[in-house]
């Protein structure tokens, strides 16, 4: 990975300096969690939003034995023969769209002779997650952010060890992604009842957009001489994405 240098711009709340890193748009202040948009130097004035994290760098321990200990594909010895070599508590950035939408088809339904045109529509409301960032290995389709936790932002509550991600996209290619990425959605939906797509149009009636910061623990272990990579929500503590030593020798 190649070691970026951080500018920095300075908050035009509390004076500090707020620190980023090319690619990135939209920054938090991390001394007063004023949040910024990097190219106008104007204020974000979009609703932010934070989940809190229950856990700390030895609470954390916990919930990686229970996933060791958890499930049927592990090796009998994880739990006892693992040394946990990192606990990354890292915030990520999401931008969360809370949408009607809908998408109006036209196909071809082939499975029976002759082949009928077939136009329709699907209808569907979404809190659809898009992870602002690259994040590796992180599961973002399969993630449900806890938005029943999510407090309005509070830069009191990230903890002093703990990594403040940035967005690299703004709001309204956030929008888009989320519209594309619906769309693949409902394309594969439709395989049920059209064989071939002629024509899709989706669109989204949005009802509100939210950026938020969501705890996340990236965690290290070494088994038998290997490093595996294990990803735990720090709300709570469940697994995300876990790698399985192999159990074969
Ligand atoms: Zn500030």
């Amino acid at each position: 990975m190649v070691d970026v240098v951080a500018q920095s711009i300075r908050c035009s709340h509390c004076g500090g300096p707020v620190e980023f890193k090319p690619g990135e748009i939209v920054a938090t202040c991390k001394y007063c969690g004023f949040t910024t948009v990097i190219e106008t130097g104007q204020a974000f004035t979009f609703e932010h939003s934070l989940i809190l994290n229950r856990f700390d760098q030895t609470s954390i321990e916990q919930s990686i034995r229970d996933w060791m200990e958890g499930g049927f594909l592990k090796p009998g010895d994880l739990a006892r023969k693992t040394k946990v070599v990192e606990r990354n508590l890292v915030y990520l950035p999401f931008w969360v769209v809370s949408a009607e939408v809908r998408s109006t088809y036209k196909g071809i339904f082939e499975r029976i002779a002759p082949p009928m045109m077939k136009e329709g529509t699907i209808s569907k409301e979404y809190n659809w997650i898009v992870l602002a960032r690259e994040a590796s290995g992180f599961p973002s389709r399969e993630y449900q952010v806890p938005l029943e936790g999510k407090i309005p932002y509070d830069f009191r509550k990230i903890e002093g060890f703990a990594k403040l991600l940035n967005s690299e996209i703004d709001r309204d290619a956030a929008l888009e992604l989320a519209r594309q990425q619906i769309e693949t959605q409902h394309r594969f939906l439709l395989q049920q009842d059209v064989d071939r797509i002629i024509e899709i149009r989706t669109e989204i009636n949005l009802k509100q957009m939210v950026y938020l910061h969501a705890p996340i623990w990236f965690i290290k272990y070494e088994y038998k001489g290997k490093l595996y990579q294990l990803i735990i929500e720090g709300a709570t503590g469940n697994a995300l994405k876990g790698d399985i030593p192999s159990t074969r020798f």
